[in-house]
């Protein structure tokens, strides 16, 4: 799919980059949630974390870390969210997989997160369940 993140890719749209390599592009989001918003994607045009190739995913594995440790240095603040969003429903606004790197300096600032926990239930069953899914 055709999205701002595959313009950036081709040079078609500007973006303030952080990072690049065969595999990824880091660039600074364009309405920060905090000073030293980042997103990481992938340089293959996937939707969806579940499409993206195991080498793409190792690509940006191997980089979040050190990405992390930039914007926390160039930054000042220790504690931010990573966060990953598959779906309309999931708050997925550009479809094409990017990962957020976004600073918490304070309670208010940064990325809110609504979280209310459940009871796990049937919990043998399930994971037995993943388990399969994964070999299959
Ligand atoms: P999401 O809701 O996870 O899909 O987030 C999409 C993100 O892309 C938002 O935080 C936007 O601010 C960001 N964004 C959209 N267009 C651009 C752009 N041209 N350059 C940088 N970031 C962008």
């Amino acid at each position: 799919m055709e999205t701002i993140f595959s313009k950036i890719l081709r040079g078609e749209v500007p973006c303030l980059k952080v990072y690049e390599d065969d595999l990824v592009l880091a660039f600074l989001d364009i309405g920060p949630l905090t000073r030293g918003h980042v997103l990481v994607i992938p340089k293959e045009p996937a939707e969806r974390l579940d499409q993206l190739s195991d080498e793409s995913a190792a690509a940006i594995g191997r980089v979040l870390p050190r990405l992390c440790r930039a914007v926390k240095r160039v930054t000042g603040v220790d504690q931010y969210n990573v966060l990953e969003n598959n779906g309309p429903r999931a708050h997925q606004a550009v479809f094409h997989v990017h990962f957020h790197i976004i600073p918490k300096p304070n309670e208010s600032e940064g990325l809110g997160v609504g979280w209310r926990p459940g009871k796990l239930e049937g919990g043998e069953a399930l994971a037995s369940d993943l388990r399969a899914a994964l070999e299959g």
